[in-house]
């Protein structure tokens, strides 16, 4: 069973049973015939649909947030506002995927040629708890619209999100086998990945998780995208809006109580604005509210589980036995629930391994930088390369950022944030592949070549 536990409460909710070896065999076989069929379905019939998938997602946006905040004890508004986002996806696949998979002809020395985009098959997504309906849309829109098809292992936290997602499709009259939430632990992922009717996999998770998929995908050579942890910079530059830099620098760093691949994690100031950045900062950290989830008043829920919140606690204690200086907050709050305030660290040793890793929880590490050079050096220096948000009205800083920051995306003059029109994933150790767009359509098609 999985039982799922109320991060707010500490309650147990809803238990659902993990599926038996037989029940899991007759999943994969129903996607492989489901495969067969929707295979050759046109494309306006997968676009029909996605545009019935998106109605259902907006019927029941409410109900489907609810069963994420109690499953991850992120805010009822932000859950509202991520199912929302879903039915977007949904929608912009629908109505611009058509046209990403147009023929494209080319002349060869031998005559005429134009390539197609055709499915694969049965594409398994393992996915984690953080954003537990948009990380799997942005894998369901585009292998519905493609011609493949899903299966879906979620993580343990989100198994109602899991069961309600296929639910969702299922309503909107997807064929039996299109898109199937596997209740399994992650023990049978390997086995998965081995299994020749599975022909793909995509992980978003942490760096060890997407180690052992790799390993398991390279060992079957089947293609694998990851998308995996960051340690994103929010660098501040003289030139910024320091008020606007401060305020989205607080959202980047709680949103999802700090719980979110790509919120900056580090803040790189200037010398320059660094007091005045920091006296500003600190102020809006402190006043964070951390509260029930449910209450439109919160700013931000408890961290997903007791165990991320010990983890983050033991990563902070870490960090300080290395130097780092907490100011204030990063604290467990007394009571029940996996609550903890937002803080501020300092004096951080970047080049400490305690350091270097990803912290999912609402605390911002500050370093000061004395020029751009610096601060370039400073966010570069972590194993990741996932996002990065930049503050400048300079373009020839501008232009040094957009070159040198080693990561899949930078920001300039706003907090990163997804969205289904624009690729998104990460270089270094936070992965390869990419998503939404058009690229994370085409990562799991076969781009067919036809001479003559
Ligand atoms: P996680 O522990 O790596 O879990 C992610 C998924 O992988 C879960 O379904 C998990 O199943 C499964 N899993 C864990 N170990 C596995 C293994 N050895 N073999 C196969 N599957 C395995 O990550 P998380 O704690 O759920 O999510 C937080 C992490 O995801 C953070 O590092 C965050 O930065 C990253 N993330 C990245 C992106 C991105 O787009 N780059 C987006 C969101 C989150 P169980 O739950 O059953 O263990």
């Amino acid at each position: 069973m999985f039982t799922s536990i109320d991060p707010a409460t500490g309650q147990p909710g809803a238990s659902i049973p993990e599926l038996t070896a037989a029940e899991l065999e007759e999943k994969i076989a129903r996607a492989e015939t489901a495969y067969r069929a929707w295979r050759t379905t046109s494309l306006d019939e997968r676009t029909a649909l996605l545009e019935r998938i998106a109605e259902q997602f907006d019927a029941n946006t409410r109900e489907l947030a609810e069963i994420a905040t109690r499953e991850m004890g992120k805010t009822l508004k932000s859950a509202i506002a991520e199912v929302q986002k879903c039915a977007a996806a949904f929608r912009h696949y629908a109505q611009q995927g058509p046209a990403m998979l147009a023929p494209t002809r080319l002349d060869t020395p031998t005559g005429p040629a134009i390539t197609r985009w055709l499915p694969l098959g049965p594409v398994l997504a393992v996915m984690p708890w953080n954003f537990p309906y948009w990380q799997v849309v942005r894998f369901a829109a585009p292998t519905i619209l493609a011609g493949n098809v899903g299966l879906l292992k979620h993580a343990s936290l989100t198994q109602g999100c899991g069961a309600a997602i296929e639910r969702t499709i299922v309503a909107a009259g997807a064929p039996a086998g299109l898109f199937q939430n596997l209740a399994i632990r992650s023990d049978k992922v390997d086995a998965l990945i081995a299994d020749p009717r599975i022909v793909a996999v995509t992980l978003t998770g942490s760096e060890g998780a997407g180690i052992k998929v790799a390993e398991a995908a390279g060992r079957n050579l089947k293609k694998v995208v990851l998308e995996l942890g960051g340690s994103d910079p929010f660098i501040v530059m003289p030139s910024a809006d320091l008020d606007e830099a401060v305020k989205q620098a607080v959202t980047a760093r709680v949103q999802n109580s700090g719980q979110s691949c790509i919120c900056g994690k580090r803040m790189i100031v200037h010398a320059d604005v660094y007091d005045a950045f920091m006296e500003n900062f600190s102020a809006a950290m402190r006043a964070v509210k951390a509260g029930d989830p449910m209450d439109a008043g919160s700013d931000m829920g408890p961290l997903s589980s007791e165990e991320q919140r010990q983890t983050t606690l033991d990563q902070l204690a870490a960090i300080q036995a290395a130097g780092g200086r907490l100011l204030f907050g990063g604290e467990a709050l007394p009571g029940k629930g996996a609550y903890m305030s937002a803080g501020v660290l300092v004096d951080v040793p970047i080049d400490h391994p305690a350091a270097q890793e990803e912290l999912f929880g609402p605390v911002a590490m500050v370093f000061r930088a004395a020029d751009i050079d610096a601060a370039i050096a400073l966010a570069n220096d972590v194993p990741f390369g996932l996002g990065s948000s930049v503050w400048t009205n300079d373009a020839a800083e501008r232009a040094r950022f957009e070159r040198d920051i080693e990561a899949g995306m930078v920001a300039v003059n706003a907090m990163l944030a997804s969205t289904p029109e624009a690729p998104f994933g990460g270089i270094k150790r936070s992965g390869y592949g990419r998503e939404l767009g058009p690229y994370g359509l085409h990562e799991f098609m076969n781009l067919k070549t036809v001479f003559g």
